[in-house]
C-alpha cells in the first residue's frame, strides 16, 4: 500500500558553469512506491539522482522523511536512509551472492524478497548480467534503506532479462521497498511503475500515472524531439 511521503524534492536546481542541468524540480516520493524517472539524454536525470544522494550540490530543499538532508555529506545521507546503486557494477566475483550482498548490510531475506534465494550460493562470476545487476540492487536493500535510487539498472540488458528484473523489482516493492528509478528501458519504467517523473532540459514537464505519461503530448513531444 501507498503510505506517507518519504522523499521531498523542492526547487532543486543543479548548475554546471552556464548549464542548468537541473531547473527548480519539485516531485514528492510515497512510501511504498516505484517511481520512474525518465527523460531524453541530457535531460538531468543522474544530475537529479546525484543532488539528492549528495553527489553534487544544488539549491533548494531535499527532505527524508520531513528532515532537511540537502547539507548532508552522502554518508551522512546514506545513514539516514538513502540507498542508491551506480551504473557501473562491482561485484566480487570471488564471493558468492549471499556474501556480496552481505557487503551492503545484513539484512539477507532480500534475496528470498527478491526471489532469488536460489542464487545465494552461486560464485558472482556465474551470473548473467540481468542477475548480476539485481544483485547489485540487493546489496543496496541489505541496508535496508528508506529509500533506493537505483540508476539504469536494466542498462545493456536484453528485453527478457529486463522484463525478469522488473519482477523482480515488483516482488521487492510488494515487500515494502520505495525505490526512485532511472532507466532508458521505457518498457520496463512504463511496466512496474506507480508513478513516473518526465525531466526535459533540466525541467519537470510531466507527472503521472505510466497511462498518464504515455497518452501525454508534452512527453512524447520532448522524446521525439519537436517544440
Ligand atoms: P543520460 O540519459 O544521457 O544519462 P541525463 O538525463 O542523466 O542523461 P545528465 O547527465 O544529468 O542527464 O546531464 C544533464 C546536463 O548537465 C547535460 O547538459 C550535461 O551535459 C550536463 N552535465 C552533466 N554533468 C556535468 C558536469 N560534471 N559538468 C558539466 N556539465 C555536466
Amino acid at each position: 500500500a501507498i503510505g506517507e511521503v518519504i522523499l521531498e524534492v523542492d526547487r532543486v536546481g543543479v548548475r554546471y558553469g552556464a548549464v542548468t542541468a537541473v531547473d527548480d524540480a519539485g516531485f514528492d516520493v510515497r512510501e511504498g512506491e516505484i517511481v520512474g524517472l525518465i527523460g531524453p539524454n541530457g535531460a538531468g536525470k543522474t544530475t537529479l539522482m546525484d543532488a539528492i544522494s549528495g553527489f553534487t550540490p544544488a539549491t533548494g530543499d531535499i527532505r527524508l522523511d520531513g528532515i532537511g538532508i540537502g547539507g548532508l555529506p552522502p554518508h551522512r545521507r546514506a545513514r539516514a536512509g538513502l540507498g542508491r546503486t551506480f551504473q557501473d557494477i562491482e561485484l566480487y566475483d570471488e564471493l558468492t551472492v549471499a556474501e556480496n550482498v552481505m557487503v551492503g548490510g545484513s539484512d539477507t531475506g532480500v534475496l528470498a524478497r527478491l526471489g532469488i534465494a536460489d542464487l545465494a550460493q552461486v560464485p558472482a562470476s556465474d551470473l548473467s548480467q540481468g542477475q548480476r545487476q539485481l544483485v547489485s540492487v540487493a546489496r543496496i536493500l541489505a541496508g535496508a534503506p528508506r529509500l533506493a535510487l537505483l540508476d539504469e539498472p536494466a542498462a545493456g540488458l536484453d528485453s527478457s532479462e529486463s522484463r525478469w528484473l522488473g519482477e523482480r523489482l515488483r516482488a521487492a516493492r510488494d515487500s515494502g521497498v520505495t525505490m526512485l528509478l532511472v532507466d532508458h528501458d521505457m518498457d520496463l519504467v512504463l511496466s512496474i511503475c506507480d508513478r513516473i517523473i518526465v525531466l526535459d532540459l533540466g525541467k519537470v514537464i510531466a507527472t503521472g500515472t505510466p497511462d498518464d505519461i504515455r497518452n501525454n503530448p508534452a512527453v512524447v513531444g520532448a522524446y521525439l524531439g519537436t517544440p
